[in-house]
């Protein structure tokens, strides 16, 4: 565990001690304390995450894996050991199951390709739900396409959760894949998803959960979950950007093909033939993100010594006050309104677009997102062009919600 990291003081997050770490937060913006409400997009940086980055181009930068020499072999050790920093993080059996990619995007991808399609017939059907982020569509919109499968969609009720009946009944035996999101970045549902799994390991129908909004405010236990495959990204969870996590079952990742050729990737060349390395190797072809990795090594390592269980408490905190703060806003309303949820809450403001109201309290130094959250299902399902999305991280206070709510009404009064 790193020693960097704020450690608890109580039974709560020291978030003074939090706010410290964030260099960004010192900053202004239109010369206002910025008040940053878009950790869902990205969340901000920790300075350990920063200088283990930093660290590594200063001290140990070479290409892993392939070296004798010093510098190789450190760059490979730091490298290796983010591997099993992430395995711990999300309790896998083992490092070996850690595939690093560029993101949960590119996860999907890599399963989609390398997983299902040699599987899919026509007349196939891949399950997914309503409320799934472009990522966990698009992929499977092409594989459909591709091999005459269908996609298909579970769908949701007016608060955001999961129809969970339909989900029974949509479990047949033409399902390849059934893809779920754990929370949903554009509604903040968490979906009760050891249960999916457990309903789709009955009919023996593999499950990719998408944990990308996950990993970065609860615990994750891939095997307390009973999924196949778990994706997220390192930038959602105060890591770097261009890195990000596939996790699979060993026995899956061994039987999967490569979907990228290249260096690394492989145990033997010839001109007529390949031979391919094992999992995870096989599925890294070529010079990877290592200073991403060993940052995410790092943020790992941080969320780690602040403690889950403290994460997830004060963002609940943050959440019900949020909830209830924000409805007095004259116009506000919560777009997903779920018995279980994390901390995204999506509004629209009376008849204001979206955007107006992003650009408008930006003014006041928040930063909000706007639009369809890259899953307009979810957005056209509610009859609405776009919506406002307030999302919360480690390094939000009750404060900064009053802020908000502030520049809401500010907002209002300009209209
Ligand atoms: N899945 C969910 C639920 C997300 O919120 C996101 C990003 O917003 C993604 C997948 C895609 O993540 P990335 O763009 O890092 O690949």
């Amino acid at each position: 565990m790193n020693d960097t990291a704020p450690k608890m003081t109580g039974p709560e997050l020291d978030i003074d001690k939090v706010r410290s770490d964030f260099p960004i937060l010192q900053r202004t913006v239109h010369g206002k304390p910025l008040v940053y409400f878009d950790t869902a997009a990205s969340a901000q940086r920790p300075l350990p995450v920063i200088e283990a980055v930093d660290n590594f181009y200063r001290n140990h930068n070479a290409n892993i894996h392939r070296g004798v020499h010093t510098l190789s072999q450190e760059a490979t050790d730091h490298h290796e050991q983010a591997r099993a920093k992430v395995a711990g993080f999300i309790n896998a059996p083992s490092d070996q199951e850690i595939v690093f990619t560029r993101g949960a995007t590119e996860s999907i991808n890599l399963v989609a390709y390398s997983f299902l399609r040699p599987r899919l017939q026509p007349g196939d059907e891949i399950l997914i739900t309503w409320m799934e982020h472009h990522s966990n569509i698009v992929p499977w919109q092409f594989l459909c396409e591709e091999t005459g499968a269908s996609l298909k969609v579970v769908p949701m009720n007016q608060r955001g959760e999961l129809e969970m009946d339909a989900l029974a009944d949509m479990l047949t035996e033409r399902v390849k894949l059934l893809g779920v999101v754990q929370v949903s970045n554009a509604l903040g549902t968490v979906n009760p998803v050891a249960e999916i799994c457990a309903m789709a390991r009955k009919k023996e129908i593999p499950v990719l959960v998408d944990g990308a909004q996950a990993t970065p405010h609860q615990a994750v236990d891939v095997q307390a979950l009973g999924c196949d495959f778990y994706c997220f990204s390192g930038h959602k969870m105060y890591g770097p950007t261009g890195i990000g996590v596939l996790w699979g079952r060993y026995e899956h990742l061994q039987a999967m093909t490569p979907y990228q050729g290249g260096g690394e990737m492989i145990r033997h060349v010839t001109f007529e033939k390949s031979e391919f390395n094992d999992a995870p190797g096989k599925f890294e072809a070529g010079t990877p993100n290592i200073a991403g990795a060993i940052g995410l090594g790092a943020a790992v390592d941080y969320l780690q010594g602040l403690g889950m269980d403290k994460v997830a408490a004060w963002e609940a905190r943050l959440l019900a006050y949020g909830t209830e703060r924000l409805a007095q806003v004259e116009g506000f309303r919560m777009i997903g309104t779920a018995a279980n949820k994390a901390g995204v809450m999506s509004f629209v403001l009376g008849d204001i677009h979206a955007n107006d109201v992003g650009t408008l309290v930006d003014l006041h130094g928040v930063a909000i997102r706007t639009g369809h959250h890259c899953a307009m299902p979810v957005v056209q399902y509610f009859g609405l062009p776009a919506t406002a999305r307030a999302s919360l991280g480690i390094y939000n206070t009750m404060e900064e919600i009053d802020t908000l709510a502030e520049a809401l009404e500010k907002t209002n009064a300009m209209f």
